[in-house]
């Protein structure tokens, strides 16, 4: 098997910064693909990076929904390569998959020697640090490279240190990432609210990522899509949007599978909301009310 053929071919059709093959199939599941699922039959995989990072300008969206959607971005592009890659290698098989796989995509980007885990829970790339997305193609063909050992994280704490939550500290289970907070549907709690409030979050986090030393100084070099149509904030007039601006809005957006209701309640809190000197939150309509 000429793999640093069958690499090249995955870069050109893809566009992937780097690639590599990782040996084995690692699944979410960490079992072997039952006979009806996609992946029975799939011996290795090939991993593609796609950084994202256009720079951290001050804002209220994380890095990564700030551009369009990346799976529609991701997903013809592996799509191309999957084509480009089965008239090549005849008679091979070539399964796409980005983010909703039932392969565990980080495993095996550290196992192609790619990069590592992060003690923040992320993958790390050595040339674009954490700021990428990760591209699969699942094959029956089977390579003789050795899996990589994903070593590289400092453990230096930094990323503990500056998270908001303490979920990155272990022991207090009841600690919650600050992403999944903004992505929670009905009524966040009081102190969730006071949280997103503070870190002025509608979306997403990324503290710890900018806070890791292998963020610093990385590659910038995203896919031009990711440079397009850009936004840092929600646009304040979607507080009295109709039902079909809001659907124009989150057209293509990476956070439109939340639906509006979560975008809109985090709008309001973050944006229209302010806290009395005693706690209470009261929305910015009712502080003008109050002042007239
Ligand atoms: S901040 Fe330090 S401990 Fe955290 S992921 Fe980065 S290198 Fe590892
Ligand atoms: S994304 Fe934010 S809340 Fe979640 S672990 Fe990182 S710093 Fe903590």
């Amino acid at each position: 098997m000429d793999s640093s053929r069958l690499l090249d071919i995955f870069r050109t059709a893809s566009g992937a910064r780097e690639a590599g093959l990782c040996p084995q199939l690692p699944t979410q599941s960490g079992k072997a693909p039952k006979p009806s699922s996609p992946l029975h039959g799939m011996k290795s995989v090939i991993v593609g990076i796609f950084p994202y990072f256009c720079g951290a300008e001050e804002g209220e969206i994380c890095l990564y929904a700030r551009g369009r959607d990346y799976h529609s971005i991701i997903a013809p592009r592996l799509a191309a390569a999957a084509e480009s890659l089965s008239a090549a290698f005849p008679g091979a098989r070539f399964l796409p998959g980005c983010d909703a796989s039932p392969l565990n995509e980080v495993r095996a980007a550290g196992y192609a020697g790619l990069g590592f885990f992060g003690d923040n829970g992320l993958f790390i790339s050595r040339r674009y640090g954490s700021f990428v997305f990760l591209g699969t193609l699942a094959t029956d063909l089977e390579f003789t490279a050795p899996t990589c050992e994903p070593e590289g994280c400092y453990h230096c704490g930094a990323c503990r240190r500056a998270c908001p939550t303490g979920v990155l500290s272990g022991g207090d289970k009841r600690a919650e990432c600050l992403s999944a907070i903004t992505q929670k549907k009905g009524e966040l709690t009081a102190a969730e609210a006071a949280l997103m409030r503070a870190c002025h979050t509608v979306w997403g986090c990324d503290v710890c990522q900018l806070a890791c030393p292998h963020n610093r100084g990385v590659e910038i070099d995203p896919l031009p899509e990711f440079r397009e149509d850009r936004i840092t904030h929600l646009p304040r007039s979607l507080r009295n949007a109709s039902d079909a601006e809001w659907d124009a809005f989150l057209d293509g957006r990476a956070f439109a599978w939340r639906g509006r209701e979560v975008l809109q309640r985090n709008l309001e809190l973050v944006c229209f909301t302010k806290a009395t000197e005693n706690g209470i939150l009261i929305r910015e309509s009712e502080i003008k009310g109050d002042r007239k």
